[in-house]
């Protein structure tokens, strides 16, 4: 059985339960607050705190994980990026007070107390740039500290900076760019069964991803428009194009498109008279 280690709650839960569904495990089965579920093709998935998650994967607890990538560089452990999710993107940021004396990077003294959760990072960030700083940690909320005379300034997420604007603190430097990851154990040999079972694991997860903002596109076109269906409907590798039986001179062009493309698409083909277009969404795709 492969191990895969989900965040139990948090804004990386949800949408890692659901990229998982999508890619054809079984989630249903899992009792309320059950720590492990067996999730059908031969994986078992634990239930952790996205924090944890590095380490238990470090450790071998787990095979693979899904977890942020600010927590992995965090953790600081010998894990492997397996891939990139698209989802929970975020960014570890430098803020400090909005009426304070720190503007930029450059007007943060040595030994300036800084408040976070990420103290691997934010010690690590400052001594590489000749600055190292006083790291006080919090689990946190690290928001409230400069209001609190503790630390002037902080490291903490940001998505859009709205936090941090409600709390009187401005954004002073970016520290990393994270979003939720797929990672696994460096030293699985490539020709393991394992190795073999996460590689099917990824690529399905990947079809999901990749299908999300393709959409399969179907319309009936003139015979004598093919040379402009093609241009309208580029493809993966060029539009199916199939008889209609009784289709009255015409033929059934099939697409995958750009969900972003698919408004012009449908005024391009309406403009050489296509009739009869759906449109739908992708489960997966693999190309
Ligand atoms: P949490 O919901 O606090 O358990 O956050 C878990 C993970 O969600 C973080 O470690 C980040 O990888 C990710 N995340 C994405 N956006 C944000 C954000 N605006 N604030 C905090 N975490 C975020």
């Amino acid at each position: 059985m492969i191990r895969i280690a989900v965040p139990n709650k948090g804004r990386l839960a949800t949408p890692s339960l659901e990229l998982l569904e999508r890619a054809g495990f079984d989630l249903d089965g899992r009792t309320n607050r059950a720590l492990q579920a067996n999730i059908g093709h031969g994986f078992a998935a634990l239930f952790v705190r996205a924090r944890d998650i590095p380490e238990f994967v470090a450790d071998g607890a787990a095979d693979v994980g899904i977890t942020g990538g600010d927590l992995v560089a965090e953790a600081d452990r010998p894990v492997e990026r397996l891939l990139d999710l698209g989802f929970g993107r975020c960014r570890l940021a430098v803020a400090a007070r909005e009426e304070g004396d720190v503007h930029c990077l450059e007007d943060i003294a040595p030994h300036v107390r800084v408040a976070t959760s990420f103290p691997t990072i934010t010690a690590r960030f400052f001594a590489e740039r000749g600055c190292p700083v006083d790291v006080v940690p919090v689990s946190g909320a690290a928001e409230i500290v400069p209001h609190l005379g503790v630390a002037d300034v902080i490291v903490d997420l940001v998505s859009t900076g709205s936090t941090l604007k409600v709390n009187g603190l401005k954004e002073v430097a970016t520290v990393l760019d994270s979003e939720a990851l797929v990672i696994g154990r460096p030293d699985v040999p490539a020709d393991d069964e394992r190795s073999r079972s996460i590689g099917v694991l990824t690529a399905a997860l990947e079809s999901v991803l990749r299908a999300r903002d393709k959409r399969y596109l179907m319309a009936n076109v003139p015979r004598e428009s093919l040379d402009e269906v093609r241009r309208i409907l580029p493809g993966l590798n060029g539009p199916t194009v199939v008889d209609v039986l009784d289709g009255d001179g015409h033929l059934a062009a099939h697409a995958v498109v750009d969900r972003r493309d698919v408004y012009g698409v449908i005024a391009d083909l309406k403009g050489i008279g296509a009739e009869g277009i759906l449109v739908s969404k992708i489960e997966r795709l693999m190309p």
